[in-house]
């Protein structure tokens, strides 16, 4: 039997338009456009502003001049910070049930296309409008810039870096990024000692403050699961 065709998008880091016939809420008037299908955050960084100016998508009717969005869903995906996003047309919320339906046949012809590079438990995020991805974006954003405050702490310090699960933290209300004391992986108590050693230093690095004080209550909890390698 002959090795089963297997077709091979090589999604990279693309992102991807289709074209749609469009209709003005204003003026009615139908066109053929081209939108975003799929966007790749890491590769187009310009679109990922779109999507936090809640603009990705966004028509202007050629004859009045009306700005819309039109009925059309697209997929936001942004592997580092592990977001896979469907976002739905608004005015579709009334018919979740049936969009997450087909949101799933979606993702499962997605795993065929991508292989391992579609993490095995990275569930999607659904979304009518954009307003609900922009904003994760932005905090995103507003994290990494932490981050970026917390490494450099670190760094003075002599302390590790563990790279937690990016979904893992925001499900935690966690930074995503742990300082840790000493060498090779780290355990609870190399991470509780780096935590400490960090904030000692710098009381305004609040999320990790907090995560601190909630690692030391919690006896069970050990270190959070790992970033995917990439
Ligand atoms: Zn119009």
């Amino acid at each position: 039997m002959a090795p089963r065709a297997r077709k091979t998008y090589n999604l990279g880091t693309m992102s991807f338009q289709g074209k749609i016939e469009a209709s003005c809420p204003s003026c009615e008037e139908a066109f053929e456009t081209p939108v975003w299908s799929f966007v790749h955050g890491e590769g187009d960084p310009a679109l990922r502003e779109q999507i936090k100016a809640r603009e990705c998508n966004l028509l202007l009717c050629p004859r009045c001049g009306a700005a819309f969005m039109p009925e059309t869903a697209w997929v936001y995906y942004e592997p580092g910070a592990e977001i896979l996003a469907f976002v739905f047309p608004e005015s579709w919320s009334g018919d979740e049930a049936r969009w997450r339906e087909k949101m799933e046949a979606d993702v499962a012809q997605m795993r065929e296309a991508l292989g391992a590079r579609l993490p095995v438990d990275l569930e999607p995020e659904v979304y009518f409008g954009q307003e609900g991805l922009g904003a994760l974006l932005e905090s995103e954003d507003w994290r990494v810039d932490e981050r970026d405050v917390m490494a450099h702490y670190a760094k003075e310090l002599g302390l590790q870096v563990f790279k937690a699960s990016p979904r893992w933290a925001r499900a935690s209300g966690a930074p995503a990024e742990l300082p840790y004391q000493g060498r090779g992986q780290p355990t609870r108590e190399a991470l509780i000692a780096g935590l400490k050693a960090l904030v000692a230093a710098n009381d305004r690095l609040t999320a990790w403050s907090d995560f601190l004080a909630k690692l030391e209550k919690d006896r069970g909890a050990g270190v959070p699961p790992a970033a995917a390698a990439r």
